[in-house]
Parts: C-alpha cells; sequence; structure tokens
C-alpha cells in the first residue's frame, strides 16, 4: 500500500548560462535547454577529488564548440581523420539529410 502526502518540492524553472548569465528557457517560456561540460576527476588525476559542471546556452555552447573544433583542426592539421570527422564534432543525434 502506498501512503502518500502532498510535500513541497524544489522545481527547476531555468538554469541560467555560467559563461553569459542568460536564461535557457527563454525566460520560462520553454523547459530550459542548455549544453553542460562536466568533468569528475578521481584518484591518478592531479585534480583528484575535484568536480566541474558548466552549464552552457545555445549561443555560449556552439561558440565553446567552435573554439573546441579549432583546436582539434590544430591537433590534426596532418591527419586524414581530421578533416573527416570535422563536421560532425561531438555530434551524437541530429539531422540528417534526406536522400
Ligand atoms: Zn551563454
Amino acid at each position: 500500500m502506498k501512503v502518500t502526502s502532498k510535500q513541497l518540492v524544489d522545481v527547476v524553472t531555468d538554469v541560467l548560462c555560467d559563461v553569459c548569465g542568460e536564461s535557457t528557457s527563454q525566460d520560462g517560456q520553454y523547459s530550459p535547454q542548455f549544453g553542460l561540460l562536466h568533468a569528475e576527476w578521481g584518484y591518478g588525476s592531479p585534480h583528484d577529488g575535484e568536480s566541474y559542471q558548466v552549464h552552457l546556452c545555445e549561443g555560449c555552447f556552439f561558440t565553446t564548440l567552435a573554439s573546441l573544433k579549432e583546436q582539434r583542426r590544430g591537433n590534426t592539421t596532418f591527419s586524414e581523420k581530421g578533416a573527416e570527422l570535422e563536421e560532425e564534432f561531438g555530434l551524437i543525434e541530429g539531422h540528417q539529410e534526406i536522400l
């Protein structure tokens, strides 16, 4: 048997971008949509015990992604695979062209 009662619960209604401070829900019009840069460093890492979580609005996310692509381009300049993976860097699901 389930026993129920009414309780007040905190609900996330918006997530602010940690870079620019903008709302990621268009000030509550939609559910928050954001990118997340997350890391938990453990034993063996110079950052052992540190956790990071950076929320990014759509604009800051794609600016960050462009910066990472640029860094990757620099690391793979002389590699053929670097150019192949460039367009979909980080994309695991999304638009596909209809043939
Ligand atoms: Zn932002």
